[in-house]
């Protein structure tokens, strides 16, 4: 897909791609400076509970809070969902990624391009591209481990990688050595589910609708909750459940939709055989500027 001024044109912003620690910071900072937040770090949250109008909070140090809106912003393996909505269980295929920056001029100079760059293969991919003003060159080598369990976690090593990766064009194996081995990354998404609510409290981001990564849209999607949740909040100001409630109606069938073409994304991107050498052909013969089949993600605001 053209990622140009015909993408500016047709959506009105670029397409950005940042340092999740870029991004963090920028939230941080402006967190701090509107006064309005109290930033309370090393708690953990062990079980939530309601009790009529109230949420109670219970923490691993012994503390708990109680409030009339708690907000589960607490991620994939959220803590809140569990305490509240305990059928809805993040599942895996046995994919798993290794990720991570180097510095712009490790790379070779093949892969030095400005572009997003997306190889593909049967069950791996990788993804490479420049961050921080091309200060950094982020990278994601994803693949199906064979000896995926769901009853352990010792799958998708590193000897694994390597042997996922062992027959790819010379240009993914010299970027692949400059991927970080250090954290491995299983993957998992949730079946799309509701209510996101109950009473006075409410589920955001991966904690609502885990996804996988292939649209790139996880922190996209709860960046949108976000945005929306205050809309609403704004809207009801002293009805919490309501104001939830017109949230998870505003955004439940967007999310939805996303989680699922991920998942339909990640099996087409990682077909082998000759449906791979479909798929490239009906890539092949796309016009990049024809950007009919990402209007709905690009350009639906509607959930504001
Ligand atoms: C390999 C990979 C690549 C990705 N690439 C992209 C991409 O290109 N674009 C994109 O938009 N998204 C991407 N994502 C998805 C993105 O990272 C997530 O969707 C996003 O981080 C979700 O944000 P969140 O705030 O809902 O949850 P999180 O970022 O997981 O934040 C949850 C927070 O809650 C805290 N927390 C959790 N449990 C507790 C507890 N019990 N008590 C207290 N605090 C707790 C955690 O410490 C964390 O700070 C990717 C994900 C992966 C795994």
């Amino acid at each position: 897909m053209d990622l140009g001024p015909e993408f500016v044109e047709r959506f009105g912003y670029r397409y950005m791609v940042m340092h999740r620690s870029d991004l963090l910071e920028a939230l941080l900072n402006a967190v701090r400076r509107s006064g309005l937040v109290a930033l309370e770090n090393n708690r953990c949250v062990t079980a939530v509970a309601i009790d009529g109008e109230v949420a109670k909070v219970e923490c691993s140090d012994g503390t708990t809070f109680e409030t009339y809106s708690l907000v589960g912003a607490d991620g994939n393996m959220s803590v809140v969902r569990k305490s509240l909505f305990d059928s809805a269980v993040p599942q895996g295929q046995g994919y798993v990624v290794y990720r991570g920056t180097v510095p712009f001029q490790n790379m070779t100079e093949d892969a030095k391009g400005d572009a997003i760059v997306l190889y593909v293969g049967d069950a791996v991919h990788l993804i490479q591209y420049p961050i921080r003003g091309g200060e950094l060159y982020n990278q994601a080598a994803t693949f199906l481990s064979k000896m995926y369990r769901t009853d352990c976690d010792d799958w998708g090593t590193v000897s694994e990688l390597e042997e996922a990766f062992a027959d790819v064009a010379p240009i993914v194996a010299q970027s692949l050595q400059c991927v970080d081995r250090s954290i491995r990354w299983p993957l998992r998404d949730l079946e799309p589910f509701r209510p996101w609510r109950r009473g006075p409290a409410v589920l955001i981001g991966d904690a609502a609708h885990a996804m996988y990564q292939y649209m790139a849209q996880g922190a996209c999607q709860a960046l949108e909750d976000a945005v929306t949740l205050a809309k609403c909040l704004a809207d009801h100001p002293h009805d919490p459940p309501t104001a939830f409630s017109d949230f998870e109606q505003r955004r439940v069938l967007r999310t939805s939709r996303v989680q699922l073409t991920a998942r339909n994304f990640g099996e087409v991107i990682h077909y082998g055989g000759l449906a791979a050498e479909v798929r490239d052909a009906i890539l092949r013969a796309r016009n990049p500027r024809d950007y009919s089949h990402v209007e709905w993600l690009y350009a639906d605001h509607g959930y504001l």
